[in-house]
Parts: structure tokens; sequence; C-alpha cells
């Protein structure tokens, strides 16, 4: 029997690229597929609070094994910001083009562009929570390069490139990036059970 775990997400192009990694006796269903239709609580200010509390609520209400993620931008000459509000840094908008112009406003003129991305999978099966953890380090860098991906993408070069995410293959950002790292470390812990 295929072994049913919700992804605590709506975003199906994410649920799809876990699915495919999964080995198939696991089903992901997606939110819409439980009829869970509201906004999940996200009102900590941590990642692991926040994915924790998305799975747990997931888990709590339905009583069918989920894991949920989170992911930020941590950029370190801004003490970490803008992290778990990454999404609404420039308001509840939440849009990209905005967050990016406010990171670069509040970058100029410091030298320290070090960053990182990193996402938090919190996984329960049978009531017991697992968290998984990927980074990604790099750059922020002075302007916008290139056109593929989403969110900072481009003005996020990773460590080890010279080319921003944006200007990287999907397969190629996957296989280095936060979540691609959490990801498999999930996906390793499931296919080994
Ligand atoms: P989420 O938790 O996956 O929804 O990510 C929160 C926010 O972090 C997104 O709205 C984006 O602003 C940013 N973000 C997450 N992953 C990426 C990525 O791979 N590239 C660029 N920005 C990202």
């Amino acid at each position: 029997m295929q072994h049913k775990l919700v992804f605590a997400t709506n975003n199906l192009h994410k649920l799809q690229e876990v699915q495919h990694l999964l080995d198939s006796r696991f089903k992901l269903l997606s939110l819409s597929d439980i009829g869970f239709t509201e906004e999940i609580p996200e009102d900590f200010d941590t990642l692991e609070l926040n994915a924790s509390q998305k799975a747990w609520h997931i888990y709590n209400r339905f009583g069918i094994d989920c894991f949920a993620d989170d992911t930020g931008l941590e950029v370190d000459a801004l003490n970490g910001a803008p992290g778990v509000y990454s999404a609404r840094y420039a308001g509840e908008q939440k849009n990209p083009q905005d967050n990016i112009v406010k990171l670069l406003a509040e970058l100029t003129g410091i030298d320290n562009r070090k960053a990182r991305f990193r996402t938090v999978i919190s996984l329960i099966i049978n009531g017991e929570e697992s968290l998984f953890e990927g980074l990604v380090e790099g750059q922020i860098l002075t302007r916008k390069h290139g056109e593929a991906g989403f969110g900072y993408d481009p003005i996020f070069m990773p460590d080890g490139y010279n080319v921003s995410f944006a200007q990287m293959e999907l397969d190629a950002k996957n296989a280095i990036s936060h979540r691609g790292r959490a990801v498999s470390k999930l996906v390793s812990f499931l296919n080994s059970k």
C-alpha cells in the first residue's frame, strides 16, 4: 500500500519535484487534495518554528503524515535579514522586484555581501517530528543578473560560481540549492524507511 504524505504547500511545482525524487511507495498529496483552502499560519520568527508550525497544523487537523518547508535569505551585514521575512521584505504585497530593490538599497556602500539561502523542512510521521536543513552560501550582487528562477535569484551568486542563480539552468541550481539539499535529506530519510 502507498504511504500517503501531505506536502503542506500550495506550490504544485515544488510538490511534483519532490514526488519525482521519492520512490513509488510514497504518494504526495497537496493541500487542495485534502480540501484545505485556508492560509496556513506562520507566526514565528525562525524558519524551524514556522516549518514546524505548518506541519503540525496539518497533522493535528487531518491526522495524515506530512511535511512543510520554510526558506529565507540570510544576509550577514543585515544580521540575518530578511530571513524568515524574505517573501514580504518590502511589504505584504510579496513582490519579488520590490524585495530586490529594498535589499540592494539596504546594502548600498556595504562591502560584506555574504549571504545564504536556508531551507528547513519539518516532517511528521506518526506524531514524531524530524527536521532537515539545506544551505547554500553565496554573495549578494550589486545589480540583477539573469532572467530565470524567481525571488532573489537575480542578485544571488552561489560560492564557487561566477553567475547568479537566475543565470543557471534549473537542474544546476537544484543540484546545489538550499531547497535541493534539504529535499535530498528528506528523500534519503523517507526512502530508507
Ligand atoms: P518559501 O518558504 O519557499 O515560500 O520561500 C520564502 C521566500 O524566500 C520566497 O518568497 C522568496 O522570496 C525567497 N526564496 C525562497 N527560495 C528561493 C530561491 O530558490 N531563489 C530565490 N528566492 C527564494
